[in-house]
């Protein structure tokens, strides 16, 4: 492996190798995930071009090392981690913009572009990429990991934004995917195979992404329920009415109390209701969004109401208002991680199920997590079925953790029995590969090692994940 570096570092250039025992720290542990694996890359490289991507893979194949593609670092199931050492490739230097077509609609870019930078670049335009997970997050891990976030109840997720891929395969062959109308039939889907592959199939070097136009206007409003029954029922009422929200976002009582305990000051301006809350975004123009929160008020409050308090829909008053409604369900998870007690740990973890089933799932999810008696609480994207349960655990407690562990493991069973995945957003990784065998089947498992065999016949692409 060390061979290997030193190879790479004649071919790019020595300040393109880094051996730093912090760097490759940071490389190789996440604080955001409780699936990490002792092992770290013997060195972090930094490739500028496809061509040195592609170098890298020739030297790496060669000498069956392993490879690990890195963006950012913030996904959360071990997807990075390098449990058989290895070379870490960082895209951080492949950070431009290639080629932006507002005409068409789309903009090519390379991996370690990151998507708020991006949409700031491009904001004048009046477009925009509308996948939003970690803001730290870029355009190389987004596609690998096929990200969403709370824009993916309008939009749909990422593999619904990618319109073709530069790849390169663990023996340095580059390959595109397909071209760049917004529509073909010509061949196998390549691009679809890549996406949400998380590195293990091939190093993405260039992306192709349509964009959407951004609403002439927004607004949020939130509503608390009494119960998290009441609030996923409301927002079945709102899904079905037809009415394009933006998002529809859920925090449950706990994450409720943590913003009035420990949000920011932007967040605590307000005292929140610690109840299970819906967060509401609408787009489009002034009248049209006008329109859909008076539909939104008369679904929550019908006048024949007979409950004798009602939900009460606070709509933002102005623009300042609305982000900081939004600042509330966008910084729960970093609150979360902020308030941990010395010596604890955050076990997160991301179910998807049909939406009907949403209340079920989270009120049995509550339900497990106190019967452990641990702090956890529930935020979820509810519009998708999709919700996420953070648990925090002593570290120092090998019992506590290993009830948090089944406790995970039930919760993913209880999604499979209601036909649901057990990775809405997040990716398998390390984390997930024996639930993902739960889900799909022996069989079908069987398929995807046929799949990396074929283009990675030598497992030195991202090894040890998604599946055994
Ligand atoms: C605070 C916070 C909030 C989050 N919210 C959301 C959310 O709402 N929705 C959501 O979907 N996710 C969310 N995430 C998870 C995370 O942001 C996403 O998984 C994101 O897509 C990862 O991007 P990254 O650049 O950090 O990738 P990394 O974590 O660096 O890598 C992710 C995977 O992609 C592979 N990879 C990276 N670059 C390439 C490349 N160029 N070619 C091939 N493979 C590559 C890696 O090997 C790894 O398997 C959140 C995370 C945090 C910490």
């Amino acid at each position: 492996m060390l061979r290997a570096a030193e190879e790479i570092a004649k071919v790019l250039g020595e300040d393109a190798v880094c051996y730093d025992a912090d760097v490759l720290e940071h490389h190789g542990h996440s604080e955001w995930s409780t699936s990490n694996s002792p092992g770290r890359a013997v060195a972090v490289v930094y490739p500028k071009s496809t061509e040195d991507v592609s170098a890298i893979a020739r030297i790496c194949h060669g000498r069956s090392v392993p490879m690990v593609p890195f963006g950012a670092g913030s996904s959360v199931e071990g997807n990075f981690s390098q449990p058989h050492s290895g070379i870490c490739v960082d895209f951080s230097y492949m950070d431009k913009i290639v080629a932006f077509h507002p005409d068409d609609m789309d903009v090519v870019v390379q991996p370690g572009v990151n998507w708020v930078n991006l949409n700031n670049h491009i904001a004048s335009s009046g477009l925009f990429a509308p996948m939003d997970p970690s803001p730290t997050a870029t355009v190389g891990g987004m596609v690998s990991t096929n990200c969403s976030g709370t824009n993916a109840f309008r939009y749909g997720t990422m593999k619904d934004w990618v319109l073709n891929l530069t790849v390169v395969l663990a023996d340095g062959t580059v390959i595109k995917t397909r071209r760049r109308p917004r529509k073909t039939s010509a061949g196998y889907n390549l691009t679809a195979l890549f996406v949400g592959a998380e590195g293990t199939l091939g190093m993405v070097t260039e992306a192709t992404l349509k964009l959407a136009p951004l609403p002439q206007d927004t607004s949020v409003a939130v509503v608390p329920f009494p119960s998290i029954h009441a609030a996923a029922a409301a927002a079945t009422t709102l899904i079905r009415s037809g009415i394009q929200l933006a998002a529809l976002e859920i925090m449950d009582d706990q994450q409720m109390a943590i913003l009035n305990a420990h949000g920011s000051p932007t967040v605590r301006k307000r005292h929140w209701a610690e109840q299970p809350t819906l967060f509401l975004k609408f787009g489009g123009t002034p009248d049209s969004i006008a329109a859909d929160t008076a539909r939104v008020a008369a679904l929550l409050t019908p006048s024949n109401s007979t409950t004798p308090d009602p939900p009460a829909l606070h709509i933002a008053r102005t623009k300042e208002e609305a982000a900081d409604l939004w600042a509330a369900r966008k910084e729960s998870l970093f609150t979360m991680t902020s308030i941990r007690p010395p010596a604890h740990e955050m076990w997160s973890t991301d179910v998807a199920v049909p939406i009907s089933r949403l209340a079920e799932i989270i009120a049995w999810s509550k339900a497990e997590c106190s019967a452990l008696g641990i702090f956890a609480s529930v935020v979820g994207h509810v519009g998708d079925g999709n919700f996420h349960v953070a648990m925090t655990y002593d570290t120092r407690d090998a019992a506590q953790k290993e009830a948090v562990g089944k406790c995970v493991k039930r919760m993913m069973e209880k999604a499979l029995e209601m036909e649901g995945t057990v990775s809405g957003e997040h990716g398998i990784g390390i984390g997930k590969k024996g639930c993902l065998v739960d889900e799909l089947g022996e069989e079908a498992i069987a398929v995807m090692r046929r799949v990396k065999r074929a283009v990675d016949p030598r497992g030195v692409m991202n090894p040890g994940k998604v599946f055994h």
